[in-house]
């Protein structure tokens, strides 16, 4: 491959598990978006140096790549921080619920829009998304450049109807999942809401759909202590997961299960057996007060796990650096153990980590073959000073530099954000327009 573009920077962080750090460090974006070579800058002793075919940029800081929000809702922009303190169900009955009701794909496009933005400023490059007018969501995040798993919601509750049944709405995703299977940044697979909002038949359904087309299921499991009460007690007393597994979902190849806070031992065996993986959201559910999931006993059986913001509506905005912070920190306090979790660990959560958890290897890492979804971190940012050792700058990213230090972000090769600013989508017409939007959907 060759004729693409360089980018030599100060430090390179490929988050490839292999722990390399290279200083300093090019990366070869290929013409076809995807990376070519990771790797120092002088070539290689007995390669021949091809530099000659690639036009060289140098942009210094530190490059990383992309990070992986695992589970949002990114348009409840449209409702950030509304009915703020109220108890959960009261919050989703008196606020969300009847918002939500009139929600309009116009709303969800510009919702998505300045989501994207904020996300692609904060370097999350990649969003595992699940809400609903998903065709104007798609419209959004091809128009913003980034990357996007779209897993449209199935739900049976008051106001869903306008989406159909749930037959028809299952047809619809796969519709969907055919429009854009050529996508090179998009992919449509299936958002079961949970066990608690949807019939047996349904989520039964839906495992039959996304395995005959190989696409991912994403559903919220086990976030609060009592969601799954009435689902137990209708199946002699099985958890939650157990009766997910029992209805075959857990055959589908790719199943993300969101915050999986309240687990029995016997769950995570499950999870881990089954192949099913975990979008931990420690800032929802602390915020919430649902619980704090046990991380580390998820990573020891195996589990694939990323990290997940949530919706803004409750979370309240999609940085994911803070929930890095946010993992280690709990992790931590419940093991009493400052070991657990280092940063560079951190890190690989919310980047290649995300990527399996999503069963993705083509994005995630800086590695050839991959997608070139880049992220630059400026390394004059105060939180970055001083570095004694290659594992200063991952402690640095993570603990005191964070989103603030990000300045040029790349999806596909495609730079997305220059010095700080997006520079794919008109952010003071998204403002505006969601602005307009939150007054109407409030009245
Ligand atoms: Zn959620």
């Amino acid at each position: 491959m060759s004729g693409g573009t360089r980018l030599v920077a100060d430090a390179v962080l490929p988050c490839d598990g292999s722990g390399a750090v290279h200083r300093p460090g090019a990366v070869d974006i290929g013409p076809d978006g995807r990376i070519a070579r990771v790797g120092p800058v002088a070539a290689p002793a007995g390669s021949t140096d091809d530099s000659g075919e690639w036009t060289v940029k140098w942009v210094g800081g530190l490059l990383m790549p992309g990070l992986v929000n695992a589970h949002c809702h990114s348009p409840m922009t449209l409702l950030r921080g509304q009915g703020e303190g109220l108890p959960l169900d009261r919050w989703l009955r008196e606020v969300i619920w009847p918002r939500e009701a009139r929600v309009g794909g116009d709303d969800v496009f510009w919702g998505m829009s300045l989501a994207a933005a904020e996300l692609l400023r904060y370097g999350v490059t990649t969003t595992v998304e699940m809400y609903f007018h998903d065709d104007r969501l798609a419209e959004a995040v091809d128009a913003a450049g980034s990357r996007c798993v779209i897993t449209p919601a199935v739900v049976v509750a008051p106001g869903w109807e306008r989406f159909g049944t749930w037959p028809e709405r299952i047809e619809w995703i796969a519709g969907l999942r055919s429009r854009y299977s050529a996508h090179p940044r998009i992919e449509v697979g299936f958002g079961p809401h949970s066990a608690y909002a949807l019939p047996d038949e349904a989520i039964a359904a839906v495992g039959e759909a996304a395995r005959s087309l190989g696409a991912p299921v994403h559903i919220h499991v086990a976030e609060s202590e009592h969601e799954g009460d009435e689902v137990s007690a209708r199946h002699g007393g099985a958890t939650v997961p157990q009766v997910l597994s029992d209805l075959g979902l857990f055959d589908v190849d790719r199943v993300l299960a969101a915050h999986a806070v309240w687990l029995t031992a016997k769950d995570v065996d499950l999870l881990a057996s089954d192949g099913v993986a975990v979008a931990h959201c420690p800032g929802s559910n602390a915020k919430l007060a649902s619980g704090t999931a046990g991380l580390t006993a998820l990573l020891r059986a195996g589990i694939p796990v990323g990290l997940g913001t949530d919706g803004p509506a409750s979370n309240n905005d999609l940085d994911l650096w803070e929930e890095m912070r946010l993992a280690a920190l709990l992790a931590r306090q419940r093991e009493r153990d400052p070991t657990v979790l280092p940063a560079a660990e951190v890190l690989g959560l919310a980047t290649v980590g995300g990527a399996a958890a999503l069963g993705r290897s083509d994005i995630g890492a800086l590695q050839p073959g991959r997608w070139a979804d880049i992220v630059r971190l400026d390394l004059d940012d105060p939180g970055f000073v001083p570095v004694l050792s290659d594992g200063d700058l991952a402690a640095h990213a993570v603990w005191s530099a964070s989103r603030a230090a990000v300045r040029d972000v790349w999806v596909a090769g495609r730079q997305v954000v220059a010095d700080g600013e997006c520079t794919t989508v008109d952010v003071a017409e998204a403002r505006r327009r969601v602005q307009a939007a939150a007054e109407a959907l409030a009245r």
